[in-house]
């Protein structure tokens, strides 16, 4: 089942989210809807505040050929560098921005089986997994950007560094 997506700027986007504090048949379902509502809309990442579900869990596929990623309770345990990097936001659509990340991140999370897992990610992969993490804080790349753009400016952003 697809759930529809939050919108900036609902309020629910802004909230912290509660950390799950036990796995449940309704947070798995929760969780396979969230893939599926994600595969839907072309996405790479999506967070539970963004299906109105204020929780510390969040789905991600950088690539259609990757396993799924699902988080409970994400928490960053280490960082270094920074890059500045393109993003978008399912909850924004027709929006992009430049937002500086770290480049390398450490973090520590739960599986649906409940398994601690600690996970090492860096380019655009812990690019992904820091948006999403932002998500659970009520925080929106839209606040981080440098420079925001329109889809023709984006469009256009990606022509020159490819002329480059
Ligand atoms: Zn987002």
């Amino acid at each position: 089942m697809k759930y529809p997506v939050v919108l900036h700027p609902d309020k629910l986007l802004k909230r912290k989210a509660e950390k799950v504090t036990a796995i449940t048949e309704e947070l798995v379902t929760m969780l396979d809807n969230m893939y599926e509502t994600m595969v839907a809309h072309d996405g790479v990442g999506l967070a539970a505040p963004q299906i109105g579900q204020s929780l510390r869990v969040a789905v991600i596929q950088a690539d259609e050929e990757d396993d799924i990623l699902e988080l409970i309770n994400p928490e960053l345990v280490a960082y270094e560098g920074e890059t500045v990097d393109i993003e978008a936001c399912l909850s924004i659509p027709g929006q992009y921005g430049l937002v500086p990340r770290y480049d390398r991140i450490v973090i520590r999370y739960f599986d649906r089986e409940g398994v601690e897992y600690e996970l090492e990610a860096d380019d655009y992969f812990s690019r992904i997994i820091q948006h999403e993490m932002d998500h659970l804080d009520g925080g929106l790349f839209i606040d981080k950007a440098t420079k925001l753009m329109t889809e023709e400016e984006m469009v256009q952003y990606m022509e020159e560094l490819e002329n480059d």
